[in-house]
């Protein structure tokens, strides 16, 4: 049966509008002021008074835990909380077990997912130094890019971005996008044995952002950003944490044409190094949480559109491996289910408007991943939608998560906003706190040449 959303205000690119919206199977078919209905036909009428109606978030960088880290999540438990989060599409980081190296580990995500997500999906390739003729091989209309993202924890040669030469060799040759976790080894080591000399293995959360410190991510970005030039390769730029490297982007170039774009995360909006105190592992993040000039200035950034999208990063680990000292307790955190509600909170302070929030949201990572038919409200596009209520609050408490965690750095916020329902390929897949998780997901399509 047709949907007939009536009532919303439509926050669709550049403007906010009352419309009525009419979806048909998977897709948008009709967009307009008012729409006359087939009288011969039944439809499910949505009065949305009072609500928002967004374009769903596209979230380019999770980690589902998907297969062999099941303890943490899944990409059925976790895509539960996206699309209860207004999340309709994700991409999905390769430091799952095994990692994914091989094409054929890739697809046998993609058939995970398939069965499981109930949200749209893809799944980065994985590149290492030992992989590069491997990574070459990716599908550029059905796989997202390639990254080395989160591959560092499991291999002994650190992050990519240490090692110009192997970057040379993967940006001259590589025709697919590529993104990258941007901070310097050499740096972050000296500074660890300088702060174990002086703590041993009980350094202070805080000093978090001082071992992972602006200087090595400014380096490494800088490093990085000077060889992917020469190569003019389409590269995006994970989870930028500092002032400092958001200066070093460019924001003359039409998102479309940019071939080098940058990327911010909720926690890097929404927390600072004076959380550490009392959140102490909780917000324990690599790149680390900085300043609050930092924070101010990522979210500047975006405005000015030296940033390009804000993601989520959603690395969801038990609450028993976040507890211990410095060393223990790992890096990450479960964030999918409040993202839009904790930018939508930034709105409501004044600090983004709400045509920016669903730019970097969702407009701009369809953009710049050139992902085929959602991103927007538009006729013919999928129906990727999320009804947004800005006048009711949400609490967050233990009950009301939904990750398989169940923990969440938010825990006993009030949020002024909530989510009241979502659609994935025009099916109401949650709404007011129930998730149907009979209909699945799509594989996301791009086009060929990014
Ligand atoms: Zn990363």
């Amino acid at each position: 049966m047709d949907t007939i959303i009536r009532n919303a205000k439509v926050v669709n690119e550049g403007q906010i509008l009352d419309l009525e919206v009419l979806i048909s199977g998977e897709r948008i078919e009709k967009i307009a002021r008012s729409i006359t209905l087939d009288p011969a036909k039944k439809y499910i009428e949505i009065d949305a008074t009072g609500l928002h109606l967004l374009p769903g978030v596209i979230d380019d960088q999770v980690h589902f835990r998907d297969p062999g880290l099941n303890h943490k999540g899944d990409i059925f438990s976790e895509s539960v909380a996206a699309v209860a989060g207004g999340i309709t599409s994700f991409m999905d980081m390769p430091n799952t077990i095994p990692n994914t190296l091989t094409q054929v580990l890739l697809e046998e995500k993609y058939k995970i997912a398939s069965e499981k997500s109930i949200a749209n999906y893809s799944f980065f390739m994985g590149i290492s130094k030992n992989n590069l003729e491997e990574a070459l091989k990716t599908d550029t209309e059905n796989v997202c890019g390639i990254t080395d993202d989160g591959l560092y924890f499991n291999n002994d040669e650190g992050i990519l971005a240490n090692y110009p030469d192997f970057l040379e060799q993967l940006f001259s040759r590589s025709n697919t996008l590529i993104a990258l976790h941007s901070e310097d080894d050499t740096i972050i080591k000296n500074n660890t044995l300088r702060f174990k000399q002086q703590f041993g293995n009980e350094i202070p959360f805080f000093y978090h952002s001082q071992i992972r410190d602006e200087q090595a991510c400014f380096k490494a970005t800088q490093r990085v950003l000077s060889i992917a030039k020469k190569h003019q390769t389409r590269l995006h730029f994970f989870h930028i944490s500092t002032l400092a490297e958001a200066e070093l982007f460019d924001n003359s170039t039409p998102i479309r044409e940019k071939r080098i774009t940058a990327e911010a995360c909720v926690h890097h909006l929404w927390f600072s190094d004076s959380d550490y105190d009392t959140l102490g592992a909780t917000i324990k993040w690599n790149p680390s949480i900085k300043t609050e000039q930092d924070r101010k200035g990522l979210m500047q950034s975006l405005l000015n559109n030296k940033i390009d999208i804000i993601a989520t990063d959603h690395a969801p680990h038990t609450k028993e491996e976040k507890k211990g000292n410095y060393f223990e307790a790992l890096s990450g955190g479960p964030l999918v289910q409040h993202a839009l509600l904790a930018i939508l909170e930034l709105f409501h302070r004044g600090e983004i408007p709400l045509v920016k929030v669903v730019e970097k949201m969702s407009h701009n990572v369809a953009e710049i991943y050139r992902l085929k038919e959602r991103g927007y409200i538009r006729e013919g596009y999928y129906a990727d939608l999320v009804l947004v209520d800005l006048n009711k609050h949400e609490v967050v408490s233990p009950d009301s998560i939904l990750y398989k965690c169940q923990w969440s750095p938010f825990m006993g916020q009030i949020f002024k906003s909530s989510v009241s329902s979502t659609f994935v390929n025009g099916n109401l897949v949650y709404e007011k706190g129930l998730v149907n998780t009979n209909i699945k997901g799509k594989r996301l399509r791009f086009e060929k040449i990014r």
